[in-house]
């Protein structure tokens, strides 16, 4: 396994052979089992497997967790080389924004609800970051996680919007035994909130089961998540949503498909889940 922070490198091994498939897993690092679920299906579906480890700064808004993000490069180093990977790029902050660095990548609808309301600038850090990666891992495929919904539907756009020749794939959430969808961010709850956090799942769960039993009133499986949330005392919503899956704009009557998803509070610690039918 290659590790590298240099763009040159990188290329040069992407393309020191043109005809091999890549695939590309970008990463904040922390590494779990979901991120290692998404390595796999790279390392099946591709002759090589890329894998960026960067905490990527403009993603971060400043009252947000960029400082206490979790971080262990030499164990998720030892992580993706036991799963096969091929290359890790892990380049510094200085590399990806150097002195002048001027351009943001910025879309101008699906970024606006649900995360977005509550994290402006997010979405504009994700979209940037991930145009550079792209550009320079140059992959023939690129992965990422369902349990980042909105996340995927903007980088789908993007990549629709500027011609990124790659193909998209999305693997499904893994979850803890107890339900808790796996983040990076869960090491940062503390014993208490740990126990407590399956009530986001637990929520999403009744709301789907509510929309199988014929439940379609937007509001009304907002509701029942809201109820089932609130009734947590170390929980506190950030959003409830029960929306169009294109659109992401909230549903009255759930016609054909709907992301229910949500934000919650635990302490200083905010999650997100989401099922979608
Ligand atoms: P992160 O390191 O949190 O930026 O996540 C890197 C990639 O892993 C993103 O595409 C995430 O959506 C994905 N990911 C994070 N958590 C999970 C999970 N529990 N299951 C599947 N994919 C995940």
């Amino acid at each position: 396994m290659i590790v590298t922070a240099n763009i040159d490198e990188v290329r040069q091994l992407r393309w020191a052979v043109p005809n091999l498939t890549w695939g590309f897993v970008p990463t904040m690092g922390y590494l779990h089992a979901g991120h290692l679920s998404l390595v796999q299906l790279s390392l099946a579906g591709n002759d090589k497997t890329a894998v960026s480890i960067f905490i990527n700064p403009t993603q971060f808004a400043p009252t947000e967790d960029l400082s206490t993000y979790p971080r262990n490069l030499a164990g998720d180093l030892a992580f993706l080389e036991a799963a096969g990977v091929d290359l890790v790029f892990t380049p510094s902050d200085a590399l990806m924004y150097p002195p002048g660095f001027q351009t943001t990548v910025s879309l101008s609808q699906v970024t606006q609800p649900l995360e977005g309301s509550s994290r402006p600038t997010h979405f504009a850090g994700v979209a940037t970051v991930v145009a550079k990666l792209f550009n320079i891992v140059q992959p023939t495929r690129a992965y990422f996680g369902q349990k980042d919904a909105q996340q995927t539907i903007v980088l789908r756009q993007m990549v629709r919007d500027l011609n990124f020749n790659l193909e998209m794939v999305i693997g499904p959430t893994s979850r803890e035994p107890d339900g808790l969808a796996m983040s990076s961010r869960n090491a940062l709850l503390s014993a208490e909130n740990r126990a407590a956090a399956p009530v986001v799942y637990r929520a999403l769960s009744a709301a789907n089961a509510a929309y199988e039993a014929g439940e379609r009133f937007g509001e009304v499986l907002r509701q029942i998540m809201i109820e089932m949330i609130t009734a947590v005392p170390q929980a506190r919503i950030d959003y409830v949503s029960a929306a169009d899956p294109r659109t992401l704009q909230e549903l009255d009557v759930v016609e054909e498909g709907v992301l229910l998803s949500t934000a919650v509070f635990f302490g200083n610690t905010r999650l997100i889940d989401n099922i979608l039918i």
